[in-house]
């Protein structure tokens, strides 16, 4: 429904997925003096590299809400975002038992089509699988997997259908404020641009951005490898797996191969870098580490072999979760960022959030308290974290 929305200007600083969610969302509810500003090119950033993972599965219940509440958006674009909806299982080991039950009691509670499924299914489910291993695990039917990029830009057409402007190469050098208001940013090149809204959804970058304004937005850039594998043969589409025992998390790619990403995020501070200054390669070693665990867990694949790899940044919090919020106490700034490697699924729900704040002041989903993403949690010592966390994997979720 499309609501009356007062004559603002708003300002949205990064062209990937949340930016561009967040001006579809804005325009969508009304407000038709929307500008985006990309310093590069659109989905050039963390989003251009996203896995795309759908699922539901979190320990933070807002956060399996927005996952929840995005889920149909997949569901409705399919195949113009590259949806396919193969499913989605966690594995876990003995020790994570009772955090699987007890999550998948949460994500149960607030509607999700999710199950607790034994080792039996799930070969029967992945006939390639070793599941010895496994002491149990859930599956939601629903999930799957898209492509970041064009979701990206399908949030960016609704929204210039809607009225927004997109500009390329326009990189902010600053936000700008009088007194306690926002009033618009300075691009690099020194031109002005006037706004009563400002959203920085600029991923790691928005820290300096913020850190100008005197905020402080601990964030880091966390380096992670993928592999490209060729399984040998055709795959169907299996379900994406999150192994919480191997520390993997792998899904189709295409139609013979097998993208990994790593979820052993143990020593992770060694692996933050310079997000505009990284190697784009897996290591020697993380390729054979990755192996090792990739074979461990489907040795049904008949002629395995790396063909590529690549390496993504995410923008990490201290409590590896987003900031969803006004900040600085500054009227019309709200920060947007800090999604650790999880904000493609959720990005639609993402986008509808930010124009609750901005639009209405506060969350109208009782199941997503905008209190969650505030950004004085970290100086207050009360980390947004699961309620029910995984022995040896933490950190994601
Ligand atoms: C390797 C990898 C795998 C991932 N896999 C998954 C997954 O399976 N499922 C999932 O849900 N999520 C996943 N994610 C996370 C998800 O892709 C990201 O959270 C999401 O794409 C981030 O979008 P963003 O818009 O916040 O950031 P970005 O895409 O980084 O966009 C920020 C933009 O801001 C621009 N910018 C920076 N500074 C300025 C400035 N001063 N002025 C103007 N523009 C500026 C940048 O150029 C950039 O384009 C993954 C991420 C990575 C890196």
């Amino acid at each position: 429904m499309t609501t009356q929305a007062p004559a603002r200007k708003a300002v949205i600083i990064g062209g990937g997925l949340i930016g561009l969610s967040i001006a579809r969302a804005l325009t969508e509810r009304g407000l038709n003096d929307v500008v985006v500003l990309e310093r590069g090119s659109l989905a050039g950033g963390g989003t251009g590299k996203s896995s795309g993972i759908v699922r539901t599965h979190y320990g933070v219940p807002s956060i399996a809400a927005m996952a929840w509440r995005s889920l149909p958006v997949f569901e409705q674009l399919g195949a113009e975002v590259g949806f396919r909806q193969t499913g989605y299982c966690v594995l876990v080991g003995e020790e994570n038992v009772e955090p699987l039950r007890a999550n998948t009691a949460m994500h149960q509670g607030l509607g999700v089509d999710v199950e607790l499924i034994d080792r039996e299914r799930l070969q029967e489910l992945w006939p390639m699988m070793n599941v010895d291993d496994v002491a149990l695990a859930s599956y939601e039917p629903r999930g799957g997997f898209a492509d970041a990029t064009q979701l990206a830009l399908q949030f960016g057409q609704q929204a210039r259908a809607n009225g927004a402007r997109i500009r390329q190469n326009a990189g902010v050098a600053r936000i700008l404020t009088e007194g306690d208001k926002v009033t618009g940013v300075e691009l690099l090149d020194g031109e002005v641009v006037d706004a009563d809204i400002v959203v920085t959804a600029a991923g790691w970058w928005s820290g300096k951005l913020m850190a100008d304004l005197g905020i402080d937005f601990p964030v880091e850039a966390y380096r992670s490898e993928l592999l490209i594998v060729d399984a040998g043969e055709r795959l169907p589409d299996l379900p994406v797996v999150s192994d919480l025992v191997s520390l993997q998390y792998c899904r189709v790619e295409g139609a013979g191969q097998f993208l990994v990403g790593n979820s052993d995020h143990e020593d992770f501070q060694k692996k933050f870098v310079d997000p505009d200054n990284y190697s784009n390669i897996a290591t020697e070693a993380g390729i054979e580490k990755y192996a090792e665990k990739l074979m461990h867990r489907f040795p049904g694949f008949p002629d395995p072999s790396v063909t590529h790899t690549y390496a993504g940044v995410y923008d990490v919090p201290p409590d590896w979760n987003p900031v969803i919020a006004p900040v600085g106490g500054i009227d019309g700034l709200v920060l947007c960022a800090g999604f650790a490697g999880h904000g493609f699924k959720i990005s639609p729900a993402v986008g509808d959030l930010v124009a609750d704040l901005v639009l209405t002041g506060d969350s109208t989903d009782p199941d997503i308290p905008a209190s969650d993403f505030r950004l004085e949690r970290f100086a207050e010592g009360t980390p947004l974290s699961s309620l029910h966390p995984y022995v040896g994997a933490g950190e994601m979720r």
